[in-house]
């Protein structure tokens, strides 16, 4: 149910991974704990349980980032300049132009200027109309943070 929340918490450069319907409640639990993670749930039985665990109770994504920021006592820069991938929380690395030219439309080969590359699933980021949107939402999210 968070899925877009992860998403967006790894934009902002946390180590965030997403657990889906497969994973029972002790799955979960056993999995954040192992790995020293705090937990996000909207399942209230479950974020009743154990230590490192939050209630997220916003729907909306925009308060979930300031719900979680403001729990969690975090000032996250609103740049994507220590963003992991979206897709899958890996680590993104510069990638030249040459070795992208596979995985990029030829517009964006001739006019972006740098690109980073999951170093987990390969998947290929770089500047543009997009990037600029996820900043202005990151830009409002850290606005409505106390000082
Ligand atoms: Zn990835």
């Amino acid at each position: 149910m968070l899925g877009s929340l992860a998403r967006w918490l790894r934009f902002f450069g946390f180590d965030t991974e997403f657990c889906g319907p497969e994973l029972d409640d002790r799955e979960v639990r056993y999995r954040a704990g192992t790995e020293g993670r705090w937990l996000l749930t909207r399942d209230r039985e479950l974020a009743s349980k154990g230590p490192r665990t939050m209630l997220v109770r916003s729907e909306d994504l925009n308060d979930q980032l300031v719900e979680v920021f403001a729990r969690l006592s975090l000032r996250p820069a609103a740049n994507l300049a220590a963003s992991r991938c979206g897709e899958c929380n890996g680590v993104l690395e510069t990638a030249d132009t040459d070795t992208v030219r596979e995985q990029v439309p030829p517009y964006v080969r001739m006019t972006a200027e740098r690109f980073r590359r999951c170093t987990r699933c390969g998947r290929v980021y770089w500047p543009g109309t997009h990037t600029l949107k996820i900043i202005n939402t990151m830009s409002a999210v850290v606005a409505r943070l106390d000082p």
